[in-house]
């Protein structure tokens, strides 16, 4: 975790300072199934960009999740989740290179979240080995910004 924090990642919504997350990490949904993912509530089409610099590893749409974005950091040891867009960034595609900061997506209630509450569902994994980058363990994003 101080790895990631030393490269200073940005709160992925344009216009959310770090004082104004909520950490909603613990939190079951479902029941028991634990969030283990921030929400960042925010107006629909409101920008979405790249915590840090990094690659994009997949771009998906689930029922649940919604669009979604997968990215690496430059190291290749953490993926960044970016779930409940209402648009992927025009040309954004798999494999491309990212600076921290630069537009990926906007907010949205894609997947199965409420449309009267627009939110990015941003979750960070810790990864062993980035040839399978799903399968890494969950950070509460909550502590990268305000862990300090
Ligand atoms: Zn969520």
């Amino acid at each position: 975790m101080i790895a990631l924090r030393n490269q200073q990642p940005v709160v992925p919504v344009a216009g959310v300072t770090a004082d104004k997350l909520i950490d909603s990490f613990d939190d079951l949904r479902g029941g028991t199934r634990r969030h283990n993912a921030l929400d960042i509530m925010a107006p629909r089409n409101t920008p979405v960009v790249a915590a840090t610099a990094g690659k994009i590893l997949k771009l998906h749409n689930s029922v649940a999740g919604g669009l979604t974005v997968y990215a690496s950091d430059p190291t290749e040891r953490y993926v960044f989740l970016y779930g409940h867009l209402e648009t992927f960034r025009t040309g954004l595609a798999e494999g491309a290179l990212v600076r921290r900061g630069e537009i990926i997506g906007f907010v949205g209630s894609s997947g199965n979240a409420s449309l009267l509450a627009p939110h990015l569902h941003f979750a960070i994994t810790r990864n062993d080995d980035m040839r399978s980058w799903w399968k890494g363990n969950p950070l509460n994003p909550f502590l990268i910004y305000r862990g300090r």
